[in-house]
C-alpha cells in the first residue's frame, strides 16, 4: 500500500494504472462501514484508491471541522488490511490552494434535509468529490447509503455533468444493536450511546407500519417521534418522508419512500434512514 499526499503525484500514479480503478472517498477515522466500501471496491477493481481528507469546505463555521476525530495510523493499518493499493491524503492547502475559486452546486435535491440544516454543506461535498474524481479518474466510486442525501446529490452531479464513472451505493453497516456506524459516534457519552439505537428502532417501526399497509407519512412520523421521545436524551431534529430520487416531501407513500432522520444527543447529530419499497 502506498500513501500519496500531493495532487501531482496522485495524477502521475493514476496515469500508469491499467484496468478498473475503484475509489472510496472518506474523511478518515475509519470503521467497518468504510471498510465495507473498500471491500466492495476490492472485489470489483484491479486497483483500489481510498482518500482520507477532512474537507473544510463541507463544514459550517460553527461545526466540528477542528475537532473532527482523526487517527491516521489506525486508518492506514485498517486500509492495508482491507487490501487498499493507494491512500490519497492531501492537505487542505493542496486541495484548495490560494486563488481556488470554482464550486459545484447541485440544485433542488440539496434544498431540504441536510442541505437546509447545513447551508453550503453539499456545495463543499460536490466540489471536493468532483475534484477527487478528476484526480483519481475512477471506474467506479463507492458511497454509503447511511448518507442518503449525499448519494442522491453525487449521482445527480455525475449524471448532469456526464462524469465518466459509475456510482455504487453500499448498504448501511450497523453496530450489533442497530446504531449506524459513524465516525461521530465517538462523541456520545455512555448514556447517550445506550439510547442511540432508538433511531434504527424507529426506522424498523416505520417499516412495520408500511408493511401493514400504512401509507400516511404524517402518521408514520408521529409514531416514530413518540418512540424516540421515550429516550430522555434524544431530541428529534427532523423525521422526513421523501421521494427516493427527487427528495421532494411525500404526504402519502405510494410505491417507495426514503425515510430519513436526524436525532440529536447533546451536540451530536445522528443521521439514519431507511428506504421503503
Ligand atoms: P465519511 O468518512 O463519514 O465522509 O464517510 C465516507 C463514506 O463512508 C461515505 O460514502 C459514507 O456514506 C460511508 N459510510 C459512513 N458510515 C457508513 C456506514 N455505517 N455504512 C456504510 N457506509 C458508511
Amino acid at each position: 500500500m502506498q500513501v500519496v499526499d500531493t495532487v501531482t503525484e496522485m495524477k502521475r500514479v493514476r496515469a500508469k494504472l491499467a484496468g478498473r480503478v475503484g475509489f472510496v472517498p472518506t474523511m478518515g477515522y475509519l470503521h467497518e462501514g468504510h471498510l465495507e466500501l473498500v471491500r466492495r471496491a476490492r472485489g470489483e477493481s484491479e486497483t483500489v484508491v481510498v482518500s482520507i481528507f477532512v474537507n473544510p469546505a463541507q463544514f459550517g463555521p460553527k461545526e466540528d471541522f477542528e475537532k473532527y476525530p482523526r487517527d491516521l495510523e489506525r486508518d492506514l493499518a485498517m486500509l492495508k488490511g482491507a487490501g487498499t493499493d493507494y491512500v490519497f491524503m492531501p492537505t487542505p492547502a493542496e486541495m484548495y490552494p490560494p486563488g481556488f475559486n470554482s464550486w459545484v452546486e447541485v440544485q433542488q435535491v440539496t434544498e431540504r434535509l441536510e442541505g437546509a440544516a447545513r447551508p453550503g454543506h453539499f456545495r463543499g461535498v460536490a466540489t471536493v468529490v468532483a475534484k477527487l474524481f478528476n484526480i483519481v479518474q475512477p471506474t467506479r466510486s463507492y458511497f454509503g447509503q447511511k448518507d442518503a442525501q449525499q448519494c442522491v446529490v453525487i449521482k445527480k452531479m455525475v449524471k448532469d455533468l456526464e462524469m465518466p464513472l459509475e456510482i455504487v451505493i453500499v448498504p448501511t453497516v450497523r453496530e450489533p444493536d442497530g446504531l449506524a456506524m459513524s465516525s461521530r459516534n465517538v462523541y456520545l457519552n455512555p448514556e447517550q450511546r445506550r439510547q442511540a439505537p432508538v433511531l434504527y428502532k424507529s426506522l424498523q417501526l416505520a417499516q412495520r407500519l408500511w408493511q401493514r399497509g400504512e401509507r400516511d407519512a404524517v402518521k408514520i412520523r408521529q409514531q416514530m417521534t413518540a418512540l424516540i421521545q421515550e429516550q430522555p436524551l434524544a431530541r428529534v431534529e427532523y423525521i422526513d418522508v421523501a421521494d427516493t430520487e427527487t427528495l421532494a416531501e411525500l404526504k402519502t407513500i405510494e410505491t417507495s419512500a426514503l425515510i430519513s432522520m436526524v436525532v440529536r444527543f447533546g451536540n451530536t447529530r445522528l443521521l439514519d434512514n431507511i428506504v421503503l419499497s
